[in-house]
């Protein structure tokens, strides 16, 4: 695990922090860390008695207004975290320091019942039948036009059982074969180097590949303008280490030689709460 020094979006030096904690259940599953309570009797001169978290800090970039973990995982950090995610025994696990995750997590495997309203923002910019890789798509199951598509490929780490029709590619596939569409949805927000990540996929488009990526347009972002005091709200982190700005959008896709096409807000209703998204839709800048 390294922390981060210069913005993950923009790249931008001029970062601001403030004290945060690592939600138990990711403290638990990356460092086998938990919280503890201090008493009288550890004999502790100059520590106050108290709950004890796993501290970090939140960070914000004062010129695009991301805000992230200053935490940026390694890759093996990653796989302990994400390993069998949102299986049987992560589900118990998770359960047992979230009681209701459990609920939630089974409306999450039904499919999200907004890909209609994907389907509808990215149907004017593809074929009747597009070839579809869904990049990180785990199953499958959300996979925009997965019913209707000349071809549906998933590339995703976690190997896990596709749905009927999906088939798994690797790397090497996802870089080489032509896809009318792209899918990298509710990913970005979870890995620790955006710009990489990107751009490793703009190197698998060619000039036709339409990309849609979805990610929270998260409330603390929408709802605090000011910098400084959306940076003070924000004192937990949970699995979405990135809370994206418009502003950071703009810069990580210009870094990665992407041109937005079209780009919305949008309320959707997903494990049956309702959230807010980016819906956007790009092409290579050529
Ligand atoms: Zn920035």
């Amino acid at each position: 695990m390294k922390l981060a020094q210069r913005c993950i979006a923009c790249d931008g030096a001029h970062l601001s922090y403030s004290p945060a904690i690592l939600t138990p259940f990711i403290a638990s599953r990356i460092f086998h860390w938990r919280p503890v309570r201090v008493t009288a009797d550890w004999g502790l001169r100059d520590i106050e008695n108290g709950m004890a978290y796993s501290i970090c800090n939140s960070a914000m970039c004062d010129d695009c207004g991301m805000l992230f973990l200053d935490m940026r995982f390694d890759d093996e950090e990653m796989a302990a975290l994400y390993r069998d995610y949102r299986s049987e025994a992560y589900t118990a696990s998770r359960e047992s320091f979230e009681p209701g995750y459990a609920t939630r997590n089974a409306l999450l495997l039904d499919g999200a019942g907004y890909i209609a309203l994907v389907e509808a923002f990215l149907r004017p910019h593809l074929p009747r039948k597009p070839r579809v890789l869904d990049w990180g798509g785990d199953t499958g199951v959300n996979t925009p036009f997965r019913s209707t598509a000349a071809r549906h490929d998933v590339y995703d780490i976690s190997n896990r059982p596709l749905v009927a029709g999906a088939h798994a590619v690797s790397l090497e596939t996802a870089k080489a074969a032509p896809y009318d569409l792209i899918v990298y949805s509710n990913v970005l927000e979870h890995v620790s180097y955006p710009r990489e990540a990107l751009r490793e996929i703009a190197g698998a488009m060619r000039p036709q590949t339409l990309l849609y990526v979805e990610v929270p347009h998260e409330a603390v972002v929408r709802e605090f303008h000011d910098k400084r005091r959306r940076l003070e709200q924000k004192r937990h982190w949970h699995e979405h280490i990135n809370f994206f700005s418009s502003d950071a959008l703009d810069a990580l896709f210009r870094n990665a030689g992407l041109l937005v096409i079209e780009r919305k807000s949008k309320i959707i209703t997903a494990g049956g709460k309702e959230s807010c998204v980016f819906f956007i839709a790009l092409k290579l800048n050529l």
